[in-house]
């Protein structure tokens, strides 16, 4: 299971790898902001909160149909519900 991390907003961390090409859960390397992939153990991850992650790297909501060209995605739920 990934375990969310937030920010100081309250927004949730995601860990993007760009080997796997996709967000994956990740460790943090010793005290600095490194990142290591928990799949193929690269290094090459970015993070960020969801909507910039996905914003950045054109991941598509598994769960919306459709997308709509030219429009940013708002976030639609309160920042407490979490998904299971
Ligand atoms: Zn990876």
């Amino acid at each position: 299971m990934i375990k969310h991390k937030e920010d100081v907003y309250g927004n949730v961390i995601k860990f993007y790898c760009k080997d796997c090409q996709k967000i994956v859960d990740a460790k943090q390397v010793g005290r600095k902001n490194v990142f290591r992939c928990a799949i193929c153990k690269t290094k090459n991850v970015a993070f960020g909160t969801e909507k910039s992650i996905k914003n950045f790297f054109h991941i598509e909501d598994e769960d919306s149909g459709e997308a709509e060209s030219g429009n940013s995605k708002e976030e639609k739920f309160p920042k407490d519900t979490k998904k299971e």
